[in-house]
């Protein structure tokens, strides 16, 4: 880890109003938690699915893309192909022409079909809940597989981060590093397990309503004071 700041350490914890945005990422964490759960007590994955498989194929589509309009495509797409079978024997003019507006719809359309041609062959259909199983799925890396074992297997095996936890894990001084399994793995040892899953649906949230890529709105943010990158 290359923040020393992030290395948990068995201080005793300070109390909330004696944290500031120059606190040590291990002693911020927990309030960050505290006040991001109080403000989104709803925060949740916001793709629509029902099961593994839908939440895998949704994840893959929301690639370079708003889940809003994944969950415009995706109705369509799982009642004509309802099962990984379906989808992998599909023609893929057709996958491709039900997922044009997701964007990169020949690439997508290809990861999706050579992932339900393994679940068919290797995993009777079904979609595996380990980790190093999934990696083997085309077109899955890391934050997919995070998604699909938070969300739909309940496993916390990881954080997942996309576009904007990235964004506020490095305003919130919550790591250095600028690559996501490194700022995944810095994120792992701040916050409790029992808090991965959460907390990037926090971050997601947070950076969706509040503090946003090109206009982050400091003033109405519940957690500037113990943001160091805070425009106040
Ligand atoms: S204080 Fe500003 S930069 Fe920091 S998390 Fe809040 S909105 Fe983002």
């Amino acid at each position: 880890m290359s923040d020393p700041n992030s290395v948990p350490n068995s201080d005793p914890a300070p109390s909330p109003a004696a944290l500031t945005a120059q606190s040590p990422a291990a002693a911020r964490m927990p309030e960050i938690l505290r006040l991001l759960h109080a403000e989104y007590p709803d925060a949740r994955c916001e793709l629509d699915f029902d099961g593994p498989l839908q939440l895998l194929v949704a994840t893959i589509l929301s690639a370079q893309c708003t889940d809003e309009r994944v969950n415009q495509v995706t109705p369509t797409l799982f009642a004509r192909f309802p099962d990984a079978r379906a989808l992998a024997e599909a023609d893929s003019a057709e996958v491709e022409e039900i997922i044009y507006s997701t964007g990169f719809y020949r690439n997508k359309a290809k990861n999706i079909q050579n992932a339900a041609r393994r679940l068919v062959e290797v995993y009777g259909g079904e979609v595996p809940a380990e980790m190093d199983d999934l990696l083997t799925l085309g077109g899955v890396a890391r934050k997919t597989a995070n998604v699909v074992l938070g969300n739909a297997f309940g496993i916390a095996e990881g954080v997942v981060v996309d576009t904007h936890v990235k964004r506020l894990a490095g305003r919130l001084g919550l790591t250095t590093e600028t690559t996501p399994e490194k700022i995944e793995r810095d994120l792992m040892a701040l916050a409790p397990r029992a808090e991965w899953v959460a907390l990037s649906h926090l971050l997601i949230f947070h950076g969706r309503r509040v503090c946003s890529a090109r206009k982050p709105n400091c003033p109405g943010c519940v957690i500037s004071h113990l943001c160091p990158s805070a425009v106040l």
